[in-house]
């Protein structure tokens, strides 16, 4: 097929390129929660191959020689008191009942895989690991690029019409023809499928990065590299790049007084975290919008004729997106069925009150980092 890609920015403009780089199979729901809420037989199918979505990213990248910073030593999700155990034991057991690579670690093996924090427990998950998003998306349209794909930059889908064989899809400075529409706009859409943004509320999620840390300093914290996060309500989450500097984030838009809040707060709880680091001092910092479902499940939309789309990644788009990329390509040559794609049709949600909801969620997360930096 000959393929064109209209990206109205640049490439990783959107999510692809802002996020924390853990590469995580299945989705932040629990596994059981997914199977009972898209049913037989979606729910384990989707398990299934979400399970296998890390490995897919990999094959990937080793395959082409993607230069992204990939790290292949899992991840570990971080218990936060006891409550945060029970939710590691139960997504232990969910998993681990589906024969999945997945450890629970006791207190003190946490503290060592990390190099401080006072966790109650961790999941390491062995199928994960991490990468520099922004230079796998890169890498990946690199690739794209050689196999005979023209990308467009700079070019803002703004009108779409069905010519009755073909969609006419328009830009500012031009048009191009397709039998076939893929809308990957996800959590950053507008123009003329945007009702997929509209169904999502967004949730601003930030990153720091300090400047490159001590030999001594990267032999202590996360010594073996996993990618982290913790299971607080507005979490954190934290990796090293391959330069030695600490990438750590949370929930929060980092513009006007949130800007220095959501600052204070991260160099405050990095030093409580990782007391050993001293003086924190970050390089950069930015911000991104995820954009979360009703039931925190991603969709498949079928918004027109030819026209498709898998959206809502709920904070978990790097394995799942790369997979849905394959299965959807696969759909539109003909290959795989209606039925047996991973997820079913779904109309597209109304939400009510979005607008407000996300105006609580940047506010929430400020109040939570004002209230804690001042603990
Ligand atoms: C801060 C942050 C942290 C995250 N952390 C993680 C993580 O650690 N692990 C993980 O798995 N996932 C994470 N995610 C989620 C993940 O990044 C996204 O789910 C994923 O990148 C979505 O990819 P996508 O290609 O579907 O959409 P995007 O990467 O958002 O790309 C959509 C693109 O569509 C373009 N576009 C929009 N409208 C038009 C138009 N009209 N015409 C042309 N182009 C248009 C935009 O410019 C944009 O570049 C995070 C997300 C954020 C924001």
């Amino acid at each position: 097929m000959r393929v064109g890609l209209l990206e109205a920015s640049e490439i990783g403009f959107g999510g692809s390129g802002r996020n924390v780089g853990l590469v995580n199979p299945g989705m932040w729901i629990m596994p059981d929660t997914l199977a009972a809420t898209l049913g037989s037989p979606f729910g384990e199918r989707l398990i299934e191959l979400l399970g296998r979505g890390p490995q897919k990213v990999f094959e990937l990248i080793e395959k082409h020689g993607i230069e992204c910073e990939l790290e292949r030593a899992g991840t570990l999700h971080c218990a936060v008191g006891r409550r945060g155990l029970q939710e590691i034991e139960m997504r232990a057991e969910q998993w681990q009942q589906r024969g999945a690579r997945v450890v629970l670690l006791n207190a003190e093996e946490t503290r060592r895989k990390i190099g401080g924090g006072n966790y109650t427990s961790a999941l390491l998950d062995e199928r994960a690991g991490t990468i520099q998003p922004l230079a796998y998306v890169r890498g990946l349209a690199r690739v794209a690029l050689a196999a005979g794909a023209k990308i467009f930059t700079r070019s803002q889908v703004l009108t779409a019409s069905d010519t009755g064989s073909r969609w006419r899809i328009g830009t500012a400075k031009g048009s191009v023809n397709a039998k076939w529409v893929i809308v990957a706009t996800d959590a950053y859409g507008n123009g003329p499928w945007s009702q997929v943004r509209r169904e999502q509320i967004h949730l601003p999620y930030f990153n720091f990065v300090t400047r490159p840390l001590s030999d001594h300093l990267r032999a202590s914290i996360l010594p073996e590299r996993q990618g982290a996060w913790d299971t607080r309500e507005v979490l954190s989450s934290f990796r090293l790049d391959r330069s030695g500097r600490l990438v750590f984030g949370s929930v929060g838009a980092l513009e006007r007084a949130g800007a220095s809040v959501h600052r204070a707060w991260a160099v405050r709880s990095l030093r409580r975290l990782f007391p050993q680091l001293g003086d924190v001092e970050f390089e950069a910092g930015w911000f991104g919008m995820i954009g979360m479902t009703s039931d925190n499940l991603p969709r498949f939309h079928k918004l027109d004729r030819n026209v498709v789309a898998f959206s809502g990644y709920n904070g978990r788009g790097i394995a799942p997106g790369t997979v849905f990329g394959s299965v959807l390509a696969s759909y539109v040559l003909g290959q795989v069925a209606e039925k047996d794609l991973p997820l079913p049709v779904a109309p597209v949600e109304e939400r009510r009150f979005r607008a407000a909801r996300e105006a609580l969620y940047r506010a929430g997360a400020q109040l939570v980092h004002l209230i804690e930096a001042r603990l």
